[in-house]
């Protein structure tokens, strides 16, 4: 790990001369077929590895750089593979784990995709999943059972924000023997750096902020040396891979993922403090305040928010929060995040473990790169149709 400070190293990772001759961005290398002079030269390619050409499936120099800068920004990790979309990189992680009669120990809070992975694909693979409370923190040592395998972390959680103490699940985790993968698509390793923390593998939906202009699906799992090989192994099996357009759409976007993430943080923290000051929002659900569950794990190892939070609607229906939303006006109404762009949503979390009160609808709201001010008295304005209602 070179002793350069962050904003260096993420201009500077995966920037090597042998494989771009010096171009800043490497190019575009669309292939699929490699040429080689000879059969030994051909044999000699195998294993296909990082910074050797093999076949198109196996990498150029467009993905092996994302892939060597993704790796770079995670203290401790020693791989990163890619999947066409987030979706794609959670079942590449978690095929590379479990084998039928395993169980997996899945944070309650998860993405919904993800827990639909596990009701039905991985059940019918005779793999269980249990869900746990984000809160439970070292507490998790009493959920593990004989067959659990895999701890699934996603800090903070899907629609309810909850940070996770991972330091704590992590440290249980490893003294049983037990595998943590984490779900780390809201703060990027940029603002944690998961594995650092402990996890082995670390997921990321690069479609969201390393992408950062919604013009791109991409996927990527982080591994520790330990976990690379069957990271790797898994892919190679499952025949995945991810186009150079989208590797070299997610390079050119996570060069300013520092700068960006800055705006997103300070832009989501002014309208997060004012919507927790107007009568009709309960609860702002923002890892970066204090009302949020695991506001102080986030205080300790977390370098920054993003600008995706929730907030809890003060009594009010689905037809007021509909009402609301419509009329936005520099809000999108669309899925997915992390673009430069404003977008609301309203938020239905599911949940098995643990019980959720909420006392009104939840909005989910991404706070993109505008003027925060054209942002208050737009959500101004939709506040007043929510009451319009009664
Ligand atoms: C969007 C998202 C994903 C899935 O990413 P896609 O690229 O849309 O498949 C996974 N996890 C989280 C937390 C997400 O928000």
């Amino acid at each position: 790990m070179s002793a350069d400070k962050p904003d260096t190293r993420l201009v500077e990772l995966g920037r090597r001369k042998e494989w771009t001759s010096g171009v800043v961005n490497p190019p575009l290398y669309r292939a699929s077929t490699i040429l080689f002079d000879s059969i030994a030269d051909m044999e000699a390619a195998e294993p296909p590895t990082d910074g050797r050409l093999q076949y198109g499936r196996n990498g150029t120099p467009t993905t092996w750089a994302l892939c060597e800068a993704l790796t770079g920004l995670e203290p401790g990790a020693a791989m990163t593979r890619l999947y066409p979309s987030g979706a794609a990189a959670v079942a590449g992680a978690l095929l590379a784990l479990l084998s039928a009669g395993d169980e997996l120990l899945m944070v309650d809070s998860a993405y919904g995709p993800t827990r639909a992975l596990c009701n039905t694909l991985l059940k019918r693979m005779g793999i269980a999943t249990r869900y746990y409370d984000p809160m439970v923190g070292a507490g998790i040592a009493d959920l593990i059972g004989e067959r659990t395998r895999a701890i699934f972390l996603e800090s903070p959680g899907t629609h309810t924000f909850e940070v996770q103490d991972v330091p704590a699940i992590c440290a249980v985790a490893r003294d049983r023997g037990i595998a943590t993968l984490i779900d780390n698509t809201w703060a990027t390793p940029w603002l944690f750096p998961a594995i650092a923390a402990g996890v082995d593998m670390s997921i990321l939906a690069c479609t969201k902020y390393i992408g950062g202009h919604a013009d791109v699906m991409l996927g990527t799992v982080t591994a520790t040396a330990e976990f690379a090989p069957r990271l790797d192994q898994a892919r190679r099996m499952l025949g995945q891979t991810a186009g150079a357009d989208d590797a070299w759409l997610a390079l050119r976007g996570l060069r300013t993922l520092g700068i960006r993430l800055q705006r997103h943080e300070e832009n989501a923290l002014r309208v997060a403090r004012w919507l927790d000051e107007q009568p009709q929002v309960a609860r702002v659900l923002y890892p970066a305040l204090e009302s949020c569950p695991g506001h102080e794990y986030w205080v300790r190892d977390f370098k920054g928010a993003s600008g995706l939070f929730a907030i809890v609607m003060k009594g009010g229906d689905k037809a007021d929060r509909a009402r609301m939303i419509d009329g936005l006006r520099h809000f999108g109404i669309g899925y997915s995040w992390g673009g430069f762009e404003s977008l609301a949503v309203p938020a239905d979390p599911t949940r098995t473990a643990t019980t959720t009160d909420w006392e009104g609808p939840l909005v989910r709201l991404h706070i993109g790169l505008e003027d925060p001010d054209d942002l208050i008295a737009d959500l101004a304005a939709g506040l007043d149709r929510y009451r319009a209602g009664e």
